[in-house]
Order: structure tokens, then C-alpha cells, then sequence
């Protein structure tokens, strides 16, 4: 089966599953969401932008992709430096910078819930007034999606200190090829039953799935760091 479904079909049957203002297949805007920040790769021939809204866009996306064996590339805020958000051919693009809510602050456990569009210095200002820190600071901090640090295991300078993305990932609710929605990991300091397919999960680049929610540890809000040379 082709991997190049005519456009009429996706905004008859996509467009239709998907609520108003979610399926976008204007060139122009898909030109401009085709590309992340690598130089010289390519990043031609997405057929149509789904800026998801929810968890359920998400299964709808996925569910029509397989139907019709169109490849997705899942995208945060197209800060990567390699090409992993780039469109290919026939590809639908599904955008998940619109999913940006703090679920949930458990101070006592010392865990917060988010949709996987939350930027990286957003999360932590939201986290500051409760006396809490998420330590990974790529970079792209302030730019950088944190479904899109968890899709890459970013690091960064805290990191030499304080670990990378894949140390404070506790547990993922991802959506896999067919739509189905799953849960891996626990959101318990200890859970050592069965294969860990939370670590395989990070760093995977949206080659198994799509992160729909993440549950991360914190650490007792840390002092401001001071950068010797
Ligand atoms: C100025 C600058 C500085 C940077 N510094 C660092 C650094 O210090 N350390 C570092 O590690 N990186 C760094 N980067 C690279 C980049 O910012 C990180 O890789 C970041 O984690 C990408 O996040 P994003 O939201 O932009 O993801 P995107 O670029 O949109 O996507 C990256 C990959 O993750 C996948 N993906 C995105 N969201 C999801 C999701 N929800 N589910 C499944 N897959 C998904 C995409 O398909 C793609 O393969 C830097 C980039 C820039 C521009």
C-alpha cells in the first residue's frame, strides 16, 4: 500500500474524527512545521499538520495512519538538532506544542504530571513555588518541549550533577501505532516487576510511540548554579 494517501481522503475521514482547527493542510503552514532546527536534512512531502489537542486526537491520528499505512512524525517544538522532526514523504506531521497542562503537583511524593507540549523552563516555573526542581536543563530549555526532551533524552549542564531526562522519568502514558493507549513505568520510587520498556521508551524518538503524558521525579528546589570557567 502506498504511503502517499491523496489529501481528500485525510480531510474527509481525518478532518471529520479530529475537531475544528486540529487538521491543518494549507502548504504553506506545512512547509513551515517540515523542519526542525538540523542543518541540510531533508524534510520534503508531509501530506497534513495535526496540532493535537488531547489525548484523543492523538488515537484518532494514529488509528487513521495505520488504516492507511502513513507514516507519523510525532514533533515538540522542532528544537532538534538531527532531523528526528522532519517531515518525509507522504508523512502526517502530529504537533503536540498545544498540549501544555501541569496535571498534577504531588508535593509529598515529590512527582508532577504533564502533557508532553509543556516548555522545559515552564514546568519549572511552575514547580518553584511549591519548593520543588526538575533538573534537566538542555540547552533549549526555555524553547524545548518536555515530550521532546523525554523523545530524545536531552541533557544538559545540571546534568553532569544532577543526571539526564531518562533519571527523573517515572512513568509514561504513550500512544502506540494502532491508537491504542498505554501505560509503562510506575510512578513509585521502586518498581522493579517486568522489563523496563520506561527506559526503552526514552530516547526512542518517536520510533515506538507517542508520549501523550509524562510523570516525572523532582528534587527539593535547588539554589541558583553558579558556572565556573
Ligand atoms: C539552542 C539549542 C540548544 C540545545 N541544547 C541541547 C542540550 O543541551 N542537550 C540536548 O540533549 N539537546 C539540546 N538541543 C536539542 C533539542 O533541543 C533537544 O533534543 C530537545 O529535547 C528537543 O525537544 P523538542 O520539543 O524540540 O522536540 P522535537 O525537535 O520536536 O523532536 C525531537 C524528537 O523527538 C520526537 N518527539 C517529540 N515529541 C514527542 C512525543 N511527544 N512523543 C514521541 N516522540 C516525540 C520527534 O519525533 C523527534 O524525533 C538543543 C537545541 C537547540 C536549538
Amino acid at each position: 500500500m502506498s504511503p502517499f494517501v491523496p489529501v481528500e481522503v485525510v480531510r474527509a475521514e481525518l478532518g471529520a474524527a479530529l475537531g475544528d482547527g486540529v487538521l491543518v493542510t494549507d502548504p504553506d503552514v506545512l512547509d513551515a512545521h517540515s523542519r526542525d532546527q538540523a542543518l541540510w536534512c531533508p524534510a520534503d512531502g508531509a501530506v497534513a499538520l495535526v496540532r493535537a489537542r488531547s489525548v484523543a486526537d492523538v488515537q484518532e491520528t494514529m488509528r487513521f495512519a495505520t488504516r492507511h499505512h502513513v507514516p507519523v512524525v510525532p514533533q515538540g517544538t522542532r528544537t532538534g538538532l538531527s532531523g528526528g522532526a522532519n517531515a518525509v514523504p507522504g508523512c502526517i506531521l502530529l504537533n503536540l506544542e498545544r498540549m501544555t497542562r501541569v496535571l498534577e503537583i504531588d508535593a509529598a511524593e515529590r512527582t508532577v504530571t504533564v502533557e508532553p507540549g509543556i516548555i522545559n523552563q515552564d514546568l519549572k516555573d511552575a514547580l518553584a513555588p511549591h519548593g520543588l526542581s526538575y533538573p534537566p536543563d538542555p540547552g533549549s530549555v526555555a524553547i524545548s518541549s518536555i515530550g521532546g526532551n523525554v523523545a530524545t533524552n536531552a541533557g544538559g549542564l545540571c546534568c553532569v550533577k544532577y543526571g539526564v531526562t531518562r533519571d527523573y522519568v517515572r512513568q509514561l502514558r504513550v500512544v502506540l501505532a494502532d491508537g491504542t493507549l498505554t501505560t509503562i513505568g510506575t510512578t513509585t520510587t521502586k518498581g522493579v516487576a517486568g522489563l523496563d520498556l520506561r527506559g526503552l521508551f526514552v530516547g526512542s524518538e518517536g520510533t515506538l510511540g507517542v508520549v501523550v503524558e509524562v510523570t516525572l521525579r523532582l528534587v527539593p528546589a535547588l539554589p541558583e548554579p553558579l558556572t565556573a570557567v
